[in-house]
């Protein structure tokens, strides 16, 4: 599970690395499943790629374990999103264009290879991110109820229309409000992970 954590001076958190002074661990285990009132224990770092334009910076990410279900977190600076924004855009392209269906698999994937041949998007991707906003579906619209509670939401349809006219609501989002598109998107990337 990956929790967003706002970073105030990304220089000072891309030259301490492991030193940075990161959020204490959660005293309740964030995980649906296990919730227990415990300290969770610090359990080293990992590090991945963010790209900040055409730059490819390495980060440090800071982990925890719950000591009961022995699952892990890891706490994502927020700075990361902004690399985000472009497959994000992509998983909810892509996910509207499956949910549709008015093209095969195949040829969406095939489509996406010509538009954004750096980025590795396979069948399995596609199955995932649709699989998992189908899953989620109540808590993106809990999500977008707590910033707009009259937002229109479907209430009707299979899951498969419902999870498209969300996707809809979350491509319309940017034009009222940048804040309103932001939490959208942590809440959306949250459900994913
Ligand atoms: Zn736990």
């Amino acid at each position: 599970m990956q929790i967003i954590f706002h970073v105030d001076n990304i220089e000072e958190y891309l030259q301490n690395g492991k030193n940075y002074n990161f959020p204490s661990s959660p005293d309740r285990c964030p995980h649906s499943d296990c919730k227990c009132r415990v300290k969770l224990k610090k359990h080293g770092f990992y590090h991945r790629y963010y790209l900040d334009g055409a730059v490819c910076i390495k980060i440090t990410i800071r982990r925890y374990i719950c000591p009961v279900c022995k699952k892990t977190i890891s706490y994502l600076p927020d700075f990361c999103l902004p690399h985000f924004q472009y497959s994000f855009n992509m998983i909810v392209s892509s996910l509207k264009k499956t949910l549709i269906r008015t093209k095969t698999l195949s040829s969406i994937i095939s489509d996406f290879k010509r538009n954004f041949p750096h980025i590795l998007f396979s069948r399995q991707h596609v199955y995932f991110y649709t699989k998992r906003i189908i899953n989620n579906l109540s808590f993106i619209i809990y999500g977008l109820r707590q910033i707009d509670p009259y937002i229109k939401i479907p209430t009707t349809g299979t899951e498969r229309e419902r999870a498209r006219e969300i996707l809809d609501v979350i491509n319309i989002v940017p034009l009222f409000s940048q804040r309103f598109y932001d939490y959208c998107q942590k809440s959306f990337l949250a459900s994913l992970t």
